[in-house]
């Protein structure tokens, strides 16, 4: 189990953003997870785009619940590069997040064993910097509820 998640991610390469996704970054500054959906055919999606994938229409911004379940996994066990083989083992998931787009994050606090498919899941936010904050998604009988 491993916790100091924080200075890992201060440690990792930052991610890409522009003018749509600092939307998104923002919100997670903010404490919101935010996802894009069409005011004119209620898809819903994420990645951020500037357009939807549905209709073409101009999608606007909402803020998930944050609640979620497992829909894949995998354990990263091995890796041969820093600051990744610090961490390991990790769980790297897709998350199915209410009210319905996919995700991918680590699934923190929880033994790597212990991880399963539908696993209910509940986002909490890793403050790094000023500038970056990322999503990270705790077992939901550990979540800490705001
Ligand atoms: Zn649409």
């Amino acid at each position: 189990m491993t916790s100091n998640w924080n200075e890992w991610y201060a440690e990792r390469p930052r991610p890409e953003r522009d003018h749509i996704s600092q939307v998104f970054w923002d919100g997670l500054r903010d404490g919101e997870l935010r996802y894009q959906a069409c005011p004119e055919c209620s898809t819903v999606q994420f990645y951020p785009r500037a357009i939807c994938t549905g209709c073409g229409g101009d999608p606007e911004w909402r803020s998930s619940t944050g609640h979620g379940t497992v829909h894949t996994f995998t354990v990263v066990r091995q890796h041969g590069s820093a600051p990744f083989k610090s961490q390991t083992p990790y769980v790297v998931a897709m998350i199915d997040v209410e009210p319905g787009f996919r995700m991918m994050g680590n699934v923190v606090d929880v033994d790597v064993d212990d991880v399963v498919i539908d696993m209910p899941v509940q986002v909490e936010f890793v403050r790094v910097d000023d500038e970056l904050t990322i999503p990270v998604w705790r077992p939901i009988d550990r979540a800490i509820r705001s």
